[in-house]
Formats: C-alpha cells, structure tokens, sequence
C-alpha cells in the first residue's frame, strides 16, 4: 500500500479538505503515477455535492489527470518510467464483452469503473481521482502523453476534451460539415477547438452577443444569438451536428429547427431530464436527439495524438489545490475561461 495526499469531499456540504488515504501496491499490471496537473471538471462538483445521489464519502474527485510513472508492474509492457501519462473517467471495465471488445469501454455492459466514486474490480475498495498525490491505474487504462502536448495544458482533455470528440468522430465531422455548439464553457470550448480542427464550419450558439469575440478567437465561424427569433429562424436547417454542451435543465425545441434533414443534436453537458422536446421537427425533418458519454481508450488516445498533432489546448486557469472550493464556487456560476487545472506540487505546499 502507497500512503497518498489529497483533498476530499467528506459530505455533501462541507467544503473540500485534506484527506491521507492508501492506493492499493501496483499489481503486475499497473503503473504508479505521480500526478503533475488535474483538471477541474463540473462532474467533480455534483459529486461532491452528490447531486446525482449516489455518492459515497470520503471522495477525492479529479478525472483529468497527468502526471508522470515513476513505478511500472512487472507485467507492464506499454508505460516506462519517467514517461508522460493520463489517465481520464474510468480505470477499468470487464475487457470481454461485446463494447470492451470494440473499444468502447465506457459503454462496457457491466458498466465501466469510474476514476473516483466506482469499485475497484478486484478488491471493491471505492476508487478515488486525481486531486492527490499518486495513482495507481491498469496500464490498459492508462493514456500515452504525446511529445509536444503541453502538460500543464493537456489535462482537461481527459474529459473535456474527449466528451466533445467522441460525437465529432461518431457523426464524421471533416471538412464541410455544419456544427453548432451550445454552451461555450469547458466542454463547449473544446468542442468549438476540436470541430475547428477538424476543418468543420463552426458556429457557437449562445443567448448572448457578449461571447463573440471569444468564439471567433477559439476557433468559431460565428455567433448565433439563440434569443434573436430572425436570426435562428434565418439559420434553420443549417447544421448537420449540434453538440449541446449546456450543464442544467433546458429547453431543446429551440434548437432542433436549425438541424438539417438528419442531422443530430447530441447531448453530453447534462445528465438528468430535459424540458419536454416536441417530435414535429423530429418527424418531419428525420432529426434525431442523442446523448455520448466521454470515448473509448483508443479513441482517447488518438483524441491525445490529434491535438498534438494540430497543438489544440484547453485554455485553462492554474489553481493550488488550496482553492479548490473557490474554484467549485466560481465554476458553479460559470466564471471560469474555460478550466481551472490544479497545479498538483501545491501539495506539498
Ligand atoms: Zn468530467
Ligand atoms: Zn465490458
């Protein structure tokens, strides 16, 4: 067992907190990690508020991690010592049913393990994320860091970025294609930078002309103002993709006009229920409404080598793990551009 530092939610309503607990010693196939940088992403905020009622405490959040190996198993044949590594929502899954066998471990049918909040698969001790020292992960589980990917920077694509690639890739964006974007937060921001490089014609969908300027910056062809009822209507049956990035309740009707004929709307900021979407536009216009859950460790990985390929990074705010609470505070009323990353040396501060 590894003696491990971190900051912990120890209910549901108490600030985070220093927590000392024990990673499991590396099996055969684990590597050991030290984490460098951990992105703050808004899943780590309902958990620790356990505003999806499932939440067991203590729970360290974080799952967009890197850092480097400084252990490897015996049996370890991908991951060396000193080498840059991620890890992002999950540590492991069965590997042998039909969605493992695919890659698609995050669909995996006996349900994926999550970084922080799930069960070990050996031992059912309750795993715990990146807001701490080490982590010892499944080198199957584990991401290659590329060469070049700034690592201060890289952390929220573990699960920023590859929650907005994943439906890019699943509804074959390439050069040409219409995207909107919903939401123009952690998510929504990396959408607009990955949809960009992919060559799509991009345009962020926001209640407010105030966004513009970052929009283009990011990557955007335009702003479409949602509230401006000529505008919106100008740009019906415009996009072949929307990603709707938007983290609480809201009304889809607004958006499903300016689908093209089946064209999607998918959905991957909210879990929970939506306000009632009628089916004329979906009828009439063959569109569809659908939701992706973050991507495979394969897909992951070529996320990884993309962005370093075309040198897309999240723009992010570095924070000490101290000001974790004031960072949960400000995300919660979205005043962050676009993702508070924890200087993980603060530490040993
Ligand atoms: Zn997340
Ligand atoms: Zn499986």
């Amino acid at each position: 067992m590894m003696k491990t530092k971190g900051y912990a939610a120890f209910t549901c309503d108490t600030p985070l907190a220093p927590f000392s607990f024990e990673r499991r010693a590396p099996r055969e196939n684990d590597i050991v990690m030290e984490i460098l940088y951990c992105g703050v992403c808004h899943s780590d905020l309902h958990w620790a508020h356990n505003d999806w009622g499932w939440t067991s405490y203590p729970v360290a959040p974080g799952h967009e991690i890197v850092g480097r190996v400084i252990e490897t198993g015996n049996a370890v044949t991908r991951y060396k010592v000193g080498g840059a590594v991620a890890v992002g929502c999950m540590v492991d899954s069965c590997q042998s049913c039909d969605q493992c066998r695919k890659g698609l471990e995050q669909l995996c049918r006996e349900g994926n393990t999550g970084t922080y909040g799930g069960r070990d698969r050996i031992t059912g001790e309750p795993t715990q994320g990146g807001y701490s020292k080490y982590l010892v992960v499944r080198e199957e589980f584990a991401l290659r860091v590329p060469e070049g990917l700034d690592l201060s920077r890289a952390a929220p694509l573990l699960c920023a970025g590859i929650t907005t690639y994943s439906p890019l890739r699943t509804w074959n964006v390439g050069p040409g294609s219409r995207v909107g974007v919903v939401g123009l937060g952690g998510l929504g921001h990396m959408a607009v930078k990955l949809a960009a490089g992919m060559g799509a014609e991009v345009t962020v969908l926001s209640r407010h002309q105030g966004k513009e300027a970052d929009a283009l910056a990011l990557g955007a062809a335009r702003l479409l103002v949602s509230t401006d009822a000529a505008a919106m209507a100008k740009a019906a049956s415009g996009f072949d993709l929307i990603i709707d990035t938007v983290p609480v309740k809201h009304d889809l009707n607004l958006y499903l006009p300016l689908l093209d004929v089946d064209g999607t709307l998918v959905l991957v900021g909210q879990i929970g229920p939506v306000a009632e979407p009628s089916t004329v536009p979906l009828i009439l216009g063959r569109r569809r409404i659908t939701g992706s859950p973050i991507g495979g460790i394969a897909e992951t990985q070529e996320m990884l080598d993309f962005c370093a390929r075309k040198n897309i990074l999240p723009e992010c705010e570095m924070i000490n793990i101290q000001d974790i609470n004031t960072a949960f505070e400000r995300m919660d009323r979205a005043d962050v551009r676009y993702r508070f990353v924890i200087d993980m040396a603060s530490l040993d501060a």
